[in-house]
Formats: structure tokens, C-alpha cells, sequence
């Protein structure tokens, strides 16, 4: 659905713009772990148009492999919380803060989160989502930040669910955390709440 001033062809040039940055980003350091292992960076995937955009942490193996958020365990979940609101993955985009998978999937070190934030800043500049919903504590803290989200320090169990609301660049802009779908695999509990915050997107969009 389109909501912004920019022409969809000219976001898609402008995303390609920083797809090409990450492929060239030698200065990382997760680029020799990606260039040992034939791995893809993770740029990000849906549409260009989206009123939500999904940020997670970084990309897993097969994200890795395929050069494709979500598209392992953890995707199978976001793709079923997806349909419980009734999206589907060509009606948002979807993306990570980290470009590049880490070493065993260990968590991002800041000098990482760092490096990679730029890309996500301009990824959210061209698409101009309404809505943003954060999948994880990396995004959440992130995201929380940058737009001076007096809570971002709070815990992601105190604070997903709620809707922050406040001002992109581009306008106004509501700000969503979320678990990651990973925390919900062996917990029954962290998928109900994902669940639930997940009917707040519905509300919040109007699927
Ligand atoms: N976990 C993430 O945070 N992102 C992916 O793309 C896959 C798993």
C-alpha cells in the first residue's frame, strides 16, 4: 500500500543504493566470517511501500545461505503471527540492524550494531513505514534511541506490546517492541504475548 511522497521506482533505486553499500562493506567486521562461508549479506525483502516494517536482530544460517530474512525457525513463526493478522510478507518489508550474520549467531557487539545502524536509518528514510515493530532487545534498544524514546532502557518484557508514537524524518510514526520469534520456541508463554502484540499491529494497520 502506498503512503509516501516518493514514486516506488525511486525507492527501489535508492534501496539498491544501499544494498550495493553492504555487499561492499569490507570494513566489517563480519565480512572475512561471510566471505569464508560464500554467505549473503541480509538486506532486507517485501514491499517497498510498506506502512510496517519489521526490524530484527541479524541474520541465522539460513538467512545467511539464502540472502533472506526469516527464512528459517524463526520465520516460520513470523510468518504464522503474520497470517493471524492477516499479512503476508509482500504487504510489509522486513529486516534486520545487523546486515551480516555473526559468528554462531552470538549477540551483536556494539561496534557492529554501530557500523550497520546507517543502513537501517536510510532503509526506514526511503520506505517510510507508519509503523515500526521491533523484534528482539537489539532492535527494540535501537530503534528506542534513536527516536528519544524515554523508556529505551526499560526491559523488553516491561515494554513490548506498547505503541510509542512519535516523529520520523518523513512524519508521524508508531514505534511497537516485540519478542523476538525465536524466544517463543521452547516458551508457550512468549508466544502468547507475541500473540497479543501482534493484535495491536492489527489495530494499529486495520488488517
Ligand atoms: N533472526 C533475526 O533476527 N533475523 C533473521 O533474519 C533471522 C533470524
Amino acid at each position: 500500500m502506498k503512503y509516501s511522497s516518493k514514486e516506488t521506482a525511486e525507492k527501489t533505486e535508492m534501496l539498491r543504493v544501499v544494498r550495493d553499500e553492504v555487499f561492499n562493506l569490507k570494513t566489517s567486521p563480519l565480512y572475512e566470517y561471510r566471505e569464508k562461508n560464500h554467505y549473503h549479506p541480509v538486506i532486507g525483502e517485501g514491499d517497498h511501500d510498506a506502512a510496517l516494517m519489521f526490524i530484527g536482530e541479524a541474520p541465522g544460517r539460513n538467512e545467511a545461505e539464502k540472502g533472506r530474512p526469516f527464512c528459517g525457525a524463526s520465520g516460520k513463526i513470523l510468518d504464522s503471527l503474520m497470517d493471524s493478522i492477516g499479512l503476508t510478507r509482500e504487504k510489509v518489508y522486513i529486516t534486520n540492524i545487523i546486515k551480516d550474520r555473526p559468528p554462531e549467531n552470538r549477540d551483536p557487539f556494539p561496534d557492529e550494531i554501530a557500523l550497520y545502524a546507517p543502513f537501517l536509518d536510510k532503509q526506514i528514510d526511503i520506505i517510510e513505514p507508519k509503523v515500526i515493530a521491533t523484534l528482539g532487545r537489539f532492535s527494540m534498544r535501537y530503534i528506542l534511541q534513536k527516536f528519544n524514546i524515554p523508556e529505551s532502557g526499560q526491559s523488553i518484557s516491561s515494554l513490548h506490546g506498547k505503541v510509542f508514537d512519535t516523529e520520523a524524518r518523513y512524519g508521524k510514526i508508531k514505534i511497537v517492541p516485540q519478542y523476538h520469534p525465536a524466544a517463543s520456541i521452547y516458551n508457550r508463554a512468549t508466544l502468547e504475548e507475541l500473540k497479543k502484540d501482534f493484535l495491536v499491529l492489527k489495530t494499529l494497520l486495520g488488517t
